[in-house]
């Protein structure tokens, strides 16, 4: 078996170098820990970037997995498949009672998204997307056109055509984007990478109403915010609207790759034979690993589990505001959680790491909490001890000084 040195040394000569170099190698996760190659045990704050809402290795899931890999992994939508109507069945009966497509990831999911509105739209002259300033949809050329972020975009123009940029919970800011081009709006009920932003009730439902009037889509990309992780089955369920259809991937197979799209009735049959494809999408193995997530996410009750948990954390992070000068705030919906500081948030997830407590920083101010679903209160607690700890050796000062 190759050691830590040998392995960072492959990486660095043969894997290209769009991400930045990882410190850890990581070889083994179960719920909220993740093990090291040389046995160090941390707390696991980030689940894979919220791909992990029923905890590493949850036994159903890994059953799922395991039965189904070894009696059908993949054919193609060629052919039916056991699962593949039953988990389009159970994503419309949780949210829009429409149609799904399944892909791979969330930037697949939201082109099929964009393609939909396109299509939509190709007979009335509507083809423009609407997305909000700040979001997050992903790295494909579409996607990263409605990525409303000119750090992921700068290099990659000419970006696809077709792209406005509004700004979160400012329905004027829409509205004076809004012409008859305009096929779609898209938002983020959260703002994850953006840095833990809820979008506001009152926008949610505005531009619903805004959307009904002047017959444009209305779509969510639930990609990091849904699969119960804000305390509702889907982050635009806080609000009591419904969009015309909504992206979904990161935890909706609890890390096995796949991506969906899931409509309401208004767009359910666009989509005709030939428009859209893709070759993996809704195989067998990824269908078995989602429904898995789905049962246990409701047997193990754990949309409630994720409003609760995330109350308790908040209030542990907002005694850390007036204690430590560099903490300015705390955000949150549900277990998507955000401490905002104000100096690069990278040094302080460097010195959590140390600490064996994994969080990822977003923007360049925020550390970012998207814990299992499962966490335990104790586990919650020991997190916040870890970074009471880290806070004071930031700041430079004992925790008795700080108090
Ligand atoms: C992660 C993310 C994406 C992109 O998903 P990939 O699977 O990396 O393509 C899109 N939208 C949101 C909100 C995300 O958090």
């Amino acid at each position: 078996m190759m050691n830590s040195t040998e392995i960072k040394e492959k990486y660095h000569n043969y894997v290209m170098s769009n991400y930045y170099p990882p410190s850890l190698v990581l070889v083994k996760g179960k719920g909220t820990r993740v093990w090291d190659i040389d046995g160090k045990v941390y707390l696991d704050f980030v689940g894979g970037i919220a791909c992990q809402n029923v905890g590493h290795c949850h036994p159903k899931v890994t059953e799922a997995i395991q039965q189904q890999a070894a009696k059908l992994v993949h054919v193609s939508n060629l052919y039916h498949n056991e699962y593949h109507g039953l988990l389009a069945e159970k994503l419309s009966s949780l949210s829009l009672g429409g149609k799904c497509f399944f892909c791979n990831s969330g930037a697949e999911a939201n082109e099929a998204l964009i393609k939909l509105a396109r299509l939509w739209g190709s007979d009335l002259g509507k083809y423009e997307v609407i997305s909000m300033k700040n979001s997050f949809h992903g790295r494909t050329l579409a996607s990263l056109a409605a990525t409303g972020q000119t750090k992921y975009q700068d290099g990659f123009e000419p970006l696809p055509d077709g792209f406005l940029y509004a700004e979160l919970n400012n329905l004027d800011s829409i509205k004076s984007l809004i012409s008859g081009r305009t096929a779609a709006v898209l938002v983020e009920a959260v703002q994850g990478e953006g840095g833990v932003i809820p979008a506001t009730l009152e926008f949610m439902q505005g531009l619903r109403t805004l959307c009904d009037e002047k017959n444009i889509l209305m779509f969510c990309d639930e990609v990091q915010c849904g699969m119960g992780r804000t305390g509702k089955w889907f982050g635009f369920q806080k609000s009591g609207v419904k969009p015309d259809a909504f992206s979904l991937a990161k935890s909706l197979g609890s890390g096995y790759p796949i991506g969906a799209i899931v409509t309401g009735p208004k767009v359910a049959d666009v989509f005709h034979p030939g428009h859209h494809a893709s070759t993996f999408g809704a195989s067998p193995l990824a269908c078995s690993a989602a429904l898995a997530t789905l049962r246990v996410i409701e047997e193990e009750n754990l949309v409630e589990r994720a409003s609760e948990a995330g109350r308790r954390f908040r209030t542990g992070l907002e005694k850390f505001v007036g204690q430590y000068e560099n903490v300015k705030g705390v955000r949150h919906s549900g277990l998507m959680l955000g401490l905002v500081v104000d100096k690069p948030a990278k040094e302080l997830t460097k010195i959590l790491t140390e600490m064996n407590l994994l969080a990822i920083p977003t923007g360049d101010t925020v550390v970012r909490f998207l814990p299992p679903l499962t966490v335990k209160d104790s586990e919650i607690d020991e997190a916040l001890e870890i970074l009471d700890d880290a806070l004071a050796q930031w700041h430079g000062v004992t925790k008795e000084d700080a108090e």
